[in-house]
């Protein structure tokens, strides 16, 4: 195999709000390719347009990555050599590329008024020109011609001088060869001295190192002016690898009003593993590294990942894989890990377990563990275990299904558990087992009903008699008399 050259890669989120889905798998490419590169994956914070900045959002990115344990090898947090890697704090760095960009004839001011703008755009659609976009009244013009114009504002921004040539035609290590439309001439810094996006990222990408530009399909039309501005200063042009759209299953765009799921803490706040997202991204637009196997590490992701593998038409998310992939990470957890785990995610939505609770989750965690999904499942089947015998309510639907005769079961229930001292779930299925159905003659299905209504309070619940032997001798045979005496 041929050495590959150490990448840098970057992802460079807005802070915004709630970090998007896609944030985490741009991440994922990025890390997985500066690994397997032998190379750095970067964290820059693109905060310049400060009308949109969202508090907390940063934090929020910082988070999400961790817990996906996609750390960044260089961020405003972690710092490193080509910082500082907040845009906000690197203001100065760009004023010095515009004057020489100005200075080459590449750019130019611009002086209109948001007004003229607006009207222009307006006549342009009236008339339904071919060619929209700035018409360059200001092109060529000091700032006194152009006062004698009207639309004037004194402050000007700058634009591209895109030349009629303008390459729109690019290679991509996902799309292969891309093309974009003609771009207009692009303000690349503000009328308030602040960049504008387009000159940011070209800038800090050249002065970060970057060498692959990860980001989503969306970004694709932006191409061409980011890859003048790289030739303008006479820098190499990065690769690119537009990510695809992630997709619902219906083809919908995964908008975050209409799909939750497209915010990153949904995943956390829903009761999904970190590995199973991790997992699942890897899944979305690059085929499984084992075929037919949906189940991979990163590492072994980062070993095999490859650009050319991934499909551009689209990454679909299935939340039934998700679902299923959560289940499966869960499976895999140790007793205690899963219990840690559960512990702190119940504590996150403000279910704060004391020591007893404690000791009867983690008792309980191997008997709801092969059936869980989400880590909330763990508390909803086992509530029963850790409600006092008086607070247990019976479910409705769960008292109309008790048989005519279960008042004789509960009694013949307790009588056989009454004595027992070996209290461990085989001796108690034995006797329980002996008094019901050898004793009463009961099917064994509807044998134990009446006594798993009793003991959970409803029809559903873990293994019964594992269940009865984490809540103890003298709760199971309060319980068997507590829905006795209520029948
Ligand atoms: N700041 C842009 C965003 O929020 C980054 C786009 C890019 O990666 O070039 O998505």
């Amino acid at each position: 195999m041929t050495e590959l050259s150490p990448a840098r890669t970057r992802v460079a989120p807005s802070p915004t709000g709630d970090p998007h889905v896609g944030t985490a798998y741009q991440a994922l490419f990025d890390f997985a390719w500066a690994r397997r590169t032998g190379g750095q994956f970067v964290l820059r914070i693109e905060d310049t347009d400060r009308a949109r900045l969202v508090e907390g959002s940063e934090q929020q990115i910082y988070d999400s990555l961790s817990w996906l344990g996609l750390e960044p090898d260089e961020s405003p947090v972690a710092g490193g050599p080509y910082g500082p890697y907040r845009q906000s704090e690197r203001l100065e760095t760009y004023r010095p590329f515009v004057d020489q960009l100005l200075a080459d004839g590449h750019a130019y001011h611009c002086w209109c008024t948001p007004e003229r703008l607006a009207e222009m755009r307006e006549q342009q659609q009236a008339s339904k020109q071919a060619t929209t976009g700035y018409d360059r009244l200001c092109h060529g013009k000091t700032a006194e011609q152009r006062a004698a114009l009207p639309g004037f504002q004194p402050t000007p921004v700058v634009r591209m001088f895109v030349p009629d040539d303008v390459p729109l035609v690019f290679d991509d290590l996902i799309g292969g060869e891309l093309s974009a439309p003609r771009p207009d001439d692009q303000v690349i810094l503000k009328a308030d001295g602040f960049p504008t996006y387009h000159l940011a990222v070209v800038v800090d990408d050249h002065l970060m190192g970057i060498t692959h530009m990860v980001r989503g399909q969306e970004w694709i039309s932006s191409t061409p002016k980011q890859i003048l501005l790289h030739q303008w200063l006479g820098w190499q042009v990065p690769a690119f690898a537009h990510t695809p759209l992630i997709r619902n299953t219906d083809r919908s765009k995964l908008g975050k009003r209409k799909s939750p799921w497209a915010k990153l803490s949904w995943f956390r706040e829903q009761g999904y593993l970190p590995e199973a997202l991790l997992n699942f991204l890897m899944l979305l637009g690059h085929p499984p590294v084992h075929e037919g196997d949906d189940v991979q590490s990163l590492d072994e992701f980062v070993q095999h990942f490859d650009w050319s593998r991934i499909n551009p038409a689209g990454a679909v998310f299935d939340l039934k894989k998700m679902d299923w992939l959560n289940g499966h990470y869960l499976r895999e957890l140790s007793t205690e890990e899963l219990t840690a785990r559960i512990i702190e995610f119940e504590a996150a939505r403000g279910r704060a377990l004391d020591h007893n609770q404690r000791a009867v989750l983690s008792h309980a965690v191997p008997l709801v563990q092969p059936r869980m999904t989400l880590l909330g499942d763990a508390l909803s089947a086992i509530e029963f275990l850790l409600t006092e015998d008086d607070q247990l309510t019976v479910a409705e639907d769960a008292r109309a299904s008790l048989p005519p005769n279960a008042g004789e079961v509960l009694a013949a229930a307790f009588t056989a558990l009454e004595h027992l001292t070996d209290w461990d779930h085989e001796m108690i299925q034995a006797n329980l087992r002996e008094a019901l159905v050898d004793g009463l003659g009961l099917k064994p299905k509807v044998a134990f009903a009446p006594v798993r209504v009793a003991i959970a309070g409803s029809k559903v619940s873990p293994p019964l008699f594992e269940s009865m032997e984490i809540l103890g001798r003298e709760s199971s045979l309060r319980r068997l008399v507590g829905l006795r005496e209520t029948l």
